[in-house]
């Protein structure tokens, strides 16, 4: 038994308030009657209509992935390129990425078919360290890595407060490796930070994500969450 408007939510229709809304405007049926009383528990066997159209139930499931760089973080791709649920050929579920890494990025990505974990997930009040390790061009100063940390001015606006860590640098190669942790999830966005102070990044990898980490995976593999660690993330 689930309330109605968490089934609604899960099935990535809209978030758990948009759905409360949806059901008070009398647009969701169960089992053919329209319910507008928030609260209401159904099950598996009831039928769920939302504006007409039949929500398909199905268990929650939860992955973790370490992306290769080269794949896209979407479920299909209109030029054939590889996705990132192609390395999911055995799983029925419709999962989908939370979020997204580069073409070019590797890294930690969830996947699951509940929208509204995901929703929860991606919201930007539920800030989540999100840790990268880039390979730059070039050396940043101190100063820089000060400019990154404090927020930098970025065409979308100032980029929250970040943690900023020089691991390594090759003055003969003049690259440095750099782990960087955000909360935010704009597009492109530790990309453009190091090229906002002057520095390309070369590779970048996600290497954590809240308490998740790439421990034990290859690129390319992937393993369930466990039932706590899904419970932990909520
Ligand atoms: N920042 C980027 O620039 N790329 C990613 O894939 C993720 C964060």
């Amino acid at each position: 038994m689930e309330r109605l408007q968490k089934v609604i939510a899960r099935a990535g229709i809209a978030s758990r308030r948009k759905s409360e809304e949806l059901i008070k405007e009398g647009k969701v049926k169960v089992n053919g009657k329209i319910v507008t009383e928030l609260g209401i528990k159904v099950t598996q066997s009831d039928r769920v209509e939302v504006n007409g159209i039949q929500i398909e139930k199905e268990e929650p499931v939860y992955f973790l992935l370490y992306k290769p760089r080269g794949v896209i973080s979407s479920v299909s791709d209109d030029k054939g390129r590889k996705v990132v649920t192609d390395f999911f050929p055995y799983i029925q579920e419709r999962i989908f990425p939370v979020g997204r890494l580069d073409y070019d990025t590797s890294g930690l990505l969830v996947l699951t078919n509940d929208g509204e974990f995901a929703n929860l997930l991606m919201h930007p009040s539920n800030q989540i360290d999100k840790v990268y390790v880039a390979k730059t061009k070039g050396i940043p100063s101190k100063e820089n890595l000060k400019k990154l940390e404090r927020g930098i001015h970025l065409e979308d606006g100032k980029t929250a407060p970040a943690k900023v860590k020089l691991l390594s640098a090759d003055k003969q190669k003049q690259t440095s490796i750099i782990e960087i942790t955000i909360h935010e999830g704009r597009n492109r966005q530790v990309r453009r930070m190091f090229e906002a102070i002057g520095h390309d990044v070369l590779k970048l990898k996600r290497e954590r994500y809240s308490f998740l980490t790439l421990n034990g995976l290859s690129a390319g593999e992937a393993r369930q969450l466990t039932h706590h660690e899904v419970k932990l993330l909520r």
